[in-house]
Order: structure tokens, then sequence, then C-alpha cells
């Protein structure tokens, strides 16, 4: 095999400036409704970090149906985004938009339960083996009141994540492990005063002697983590990593919650059931409502009745928990059309099959290229990471980004129509993709690695 090839930051400079000139010559009318659009809006973008896409110029969609996005400017580009997990199962799938056909004129919120929300957590029991649920309208909202109810039930302060975790906007979980070991407020964070690291104790991921260390003084509510990290590139447990995190939670009285708003990727019961995991408390958002807001967090009876003796036993007033829009009557249709009819096993079988051979696709083109990369999968979900090795935990994982290099490849991915998720080098798999859909994604990959290798000259 040919020594790994070095780019250099001018190489990948000039490949980024080549891919950003044919970006904008392709797109007139993204460039038009962007200065239309920065008098509205922040950066021009109805959500600031929608900015922070790699393209230089935000793609307008004008519509997205199964894994074909088409822009303002007339492409049509194939979808391994999916909206960071939202339309994991191909957006608009047919029962969603039967549903939405059905149930659209019967009205969407009541703030009183539902045939079909019982429907739903019987569904959801089935899946993650958990008798007992609440709803919420996003996957933040649920980590959020997860944690509240985590501390209510223990009458403890504290809770531990790991290096490099991302929950969603939960404040709690904002807290970034230094080299020396101390914690911090992550500093990217606007208008956060509270130091976070006071009730937050980071460790790494994959490091059972630190999470031993920092439960042992017997305060900490609960852990809460994803069962592979998603968020920082992707970190896969160890062997016997996530057993000795439930023996440590159990030995010491706090709460395991599982986030797996992302590695729902691993099959219909995600990670948990796929492994056998035995959380407390799991949490579950973004595809299962459809692409519309709507999220769930399933407990043990156990936890149910601790819940339930917290509530009682507290003054009456707010909870602090729960929100006006949450287990809306459409939403939960909704929900049981995504659990009955499309986060079926025979979609999983469909997209397991495409994400192989995207990754197997990813590690040949990056081998031909003799590149010190990484491919990782976890059923639907492959990343590539710019490393030799797999990470093995935030901080490994963290150092292997790249960002302008990140961004160039992305955006010729865009040029050559494929879009991948932002922020990650990930890569989704869909059951409305096709074999097609995935050699072109590898081709177009391979292109983009022809173009950064004759940058390099
Ligand atoms: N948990 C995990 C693991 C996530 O990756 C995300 C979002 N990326 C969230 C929770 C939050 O989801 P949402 O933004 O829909 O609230």
């Amino acid at each position: 095999t040919p020594p790994p090839k070095g780019h250099t930051p001018e190489s990948i400079a000039r490949f980024l400036a080549a891919e950003t000139a044919r970006f904008c010559t392709a797109h007139p009318k993204a460039a038009a409704l962007h200065r239309q659009a920065s008098r509205h809006f922040l950066f021009g973008v109805p959500m600031h970090w929608m900015a922070d896409a790699p393209s230089p110029l935000p793609l307008f969609v004008d519509r997205a149906q199964g894994v074909r996005l088409h822009d303002a400017d007339g492409h049509a580009i194939i979808d391994f985004c999916l909206g960071d997990t939202g339309a994991m199962f191909g957006h608009a799938p047919p029962p969603i938009a039967r549903a939405l056909a059905a149930f659209g004129s019967q009205g969407a919120t009541t703030m009183l339960p539902s045939v079909a929300a019982l429907e739903v957590a019987a569904l959801l029991e089935q899946r993650f083996g958990l008798p007992m649920w609440q709803f919420t309208a996003t996957a933040s909202d649920a980590n959020r009141f997860v944690l509240r109810w985590a501390r209510a039930i223990t009458a403890r302060r504290h809770i531990v994540v790991f290096n490099g975790c991302y929950h969603g906007t939960v404040d709690d979980v904002f807290v970034d492990l230094a080299a020396d070991g101390s914690a911090h407020t992550r500093p990217s964070l606007l208008g956060q005063v509270h130091d976070l690291a006071a009730y937050t104790r980071v460790v790494e991921f994959n490091d059972l002697p630190a999470l031993q260390a920092a439960l042992e003084a017997g305060d900490v509510a609960c852990v809460i983590t994803e069962p592979v990290l998603t968020n920082i590139g992707m970190v896969l447990p160890e062997p016997g990593f996530l057993d000795g995190v439930r023996t440590l939670t159990r030995r010491h009285g706090a709460l395991l919650v599982i986030d797996e708003t992302h590695t729902i990727s691993c099959g219909p019961g995600g990670y948990t059931a796929a492994f056998g995991l035995e959380p407390d408390i799991l949490v579950i958002g973004k595809p299962i409502a459809g692409g519309t807001p709507g999220a769930a967090y399933g407990f043990t009876a156990d936890v149910g009745a601790r819940m339930q003796a917290a509530k009682d036993h507290a003054p009456p007033g707010h909870s602090g928990i729960g929100t006006t829009l949450s287990a809306g009557l459409l939403t939960l249709r909704l929900m049981r059309a995504m659990l009955a009819e499309v986060m079926t096993e025979s979609a999983y079988a469909h997209m397991f099959a495409i994400s192989r051979k995207v990754a197997e696709g990813l590690e040949g083109a990056i081998a031909r290229h003799g590149l010190p990369w990484t491919v990782t999968r976890i059923g639907a979900r492959c990343e590539y990471q710019f490393a030799p090795q797999r990470p093995r935990n935030g901080s490994e994982a963290r150092a292997a980004f790249n960002e302008t290099l990140e961004a160039a490849l992305h955006l010729a991915l865009l040029n050559r129509g494929v879009l991948l998720t932002p922020f990650h080098n990930m890569v989704l798999a869909s059951p409305a993709h096709t074999m097609d859909d995935a050699e072109k994604l590898i081709a177009a990959f391979g292109d983009a690695l022809d173009g950064l290798a004759a940058a390099q000259a």
C-alpha cells in the first residue's frame, strides 16, 4: 500500500476555493434568495446555525420526497443527511402522508389524552421493553425533563456525562473535560451565566475507573449517555464498557439514562434492544413523528412509581416538566404511523444493506487514496473520521477534527449531487435509498478525493 498522503492546509484551501466557485455558479437563485433573506433572518437563515453548513450559500429547499431534495435552483440532490436523523426513514414516507391526509382535519392539540397515545405507548414498549412513557416536543426537551426527574427522585444534585456528548440544548450537559482533567462550561454557549460544571461531572467514554471515581461519593442522580457517541464523530463502546456503566450506576444508586435519538439507527429498538442494555430511562426523538416535532422518554415501573411519589410529595404548582404542544393528538397519530408502518424490521434490513455498501465503498476510496482515515458503521449510520484508528473517547475524536477538510468534502459532494450531515462526516441510510443511490455517493466521494489529491500539485 502507498504511504498515506498528507494534505496541507494550502492544498485543502485550494480545493475548497474551487468547489466554492463551482457551487456559486450553480446556485444563482439561492444567492438571490439569501440576499432577500438577510433582511429577515440572522445570517440570512431562519435558524442561525444553518449558516454554519459547509456551502457558501444556504441551499433553499423547495420540496423533499423520499431521499430526493429539490432546491430552488432546480437541482435534485440525493439526501444522506436526512435532517440529521429527523428524516431517517425518508422524507414524507407514504404512511405519514396518508396519516396527515386522514387526520389533519381532526385536530392537532388539546391538552388531553387520546386513544392514539395509548397505542403509541404499547408500540414503544414492544420495541424498547420499557412499560411507562411520557411525550415531549423534542429530544432536547425529553433529556431536559429526564434530568429533572432523575434529580427529583434520587434527591441528588449531580449528573455525569461523557466528554464530547451532545443531548440537545440541555444546559446541564454542556460541560467539557480539559486536558488537565478539569471540567468547564462549553465556551461556545451564548448567554449562559451558570457554572454548569458545579453539578455536572464529565469523564471520558470507555473509562470505567473515571466513572467509578465520579460516582463513588453517592451524590449522582444519573449518568446520561448515547450507547455510541455520535456527535463528536463516532466513538464505539469497547467490549464490556456499557456493562460496566450499568454495574457501576447500580452499585452507586445512580440512574442510567440512554439517549437513543441517533442510535435508533441500530434497529427498531435502538442499540438498547440490539445489545440488551437495561436503562432505567430511555430517550427517543427525531424521526419518531415522521420528521415533525415529537419525542418520548420511557422508564421502568420502579422509576415510574418513584416519579409519582416525587410529584405527590411536591407542593402544588408547575413541575417544570412538560410543554403545551407535547403529546398532541396529531403528533401521536404520526408516531403511531411511524412505529407501526415505517420503522419496521424490513425497512431496517434494507437500510443496513445500503449502509454496508456505503461503508465498504468509502473504505475502498480511502484505501485507494492511501488516506489515514477510518470508517465506522452502526446499522444505518456510517461515518468517516480523519484518524488512522477509531477514536476511543471524546478527546481523541475531537483531535481528529479538521473543519476545513470536512467542509471542503461536504461541498464537493454537494456539487456532485449528494448531501451529507453537516458538522459530522455522517452518512445515513434510509428505506428510500436504492443501491444506485449508494453507488452514486461512492462515485462522488471517489471523485472528490481525486479533486483533493489534484489540489496537492
Ligand atoms: N440527543 C441526541 C443524541 C442528539 O444527537 C440530538 C440532536 N442532534 C438530540 C438529543 C436533540 O434533538 P433535538 O435537536 O431534536 O431536540
